[in-house]
């Protein structure tokens, strides 16, 4: 097991069965280099957003149009933490390094420790597995030869 900030000498993104993408400069990012991330501000925004569309659009029944014009999910970020691509996360967010999301086995454990957030279904997770399992080439995604099993 290596912890964060300690890559293996010479581990490259190339690795792992899935490669994590910088969403800042679209390239891999190495174990121990960049994080997965929300932060709580994005879903306390996101929060926010709900209940006021909630209110303009009271259930059950709701229109297409007032079921499009709901609030997006907040986006999972994936970025190196080099100041070029994020820098310093900001001391809400809720992250954790790409390590943990390199193998699929990784990525369903990481899953299964999310889904203890109330937030969860708040965020685009659903949408990052999605991608991950089409190799979307976003995020996380598979590394050449390393197609979904
Ligand atoms: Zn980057």
């Amino acid at each position: 097991m290596t912890g964060p900030g300690h890559p293996p000498a010479g581990a490259g993104p190339a690795e792992g069965e899935l490669l994590a993408l910088c969403d800042a400069c679209h390239n891999p990012v190495a174990d121990g280099r960049g994080e997965v991330w929300v932060t709580a501000r994005e879903l306390a925004d996101h929060h926010r957003a709900m209940h006021h569309w909630e209110r303009q659009n009271p259930g059950p029944a709701r229109t297409v149009g007032a079921i499009l014009a709901q609030p997006p999910a907040v986006r999972w970020h994936v970025t190196h933490h080099h100041a070029a691509c994020a820098g310093l996360l900001p001391a809400d967010a809720h992250a954790f390094g790409v390590e943990h999301c390199r193998t699929w086995a990784g990525l369903a454990d990481r899953t299964r420790l999310l889904a203890g957030h109330d937030w969860l279904a708040d965020t685009d997770w659903d949408t990052l597995l999605d991608d991950a399992r089409n190799g979307a080439g976003r995020r996380i995604t598979p590394a050449p030869g390393h197609h979904a099993p």
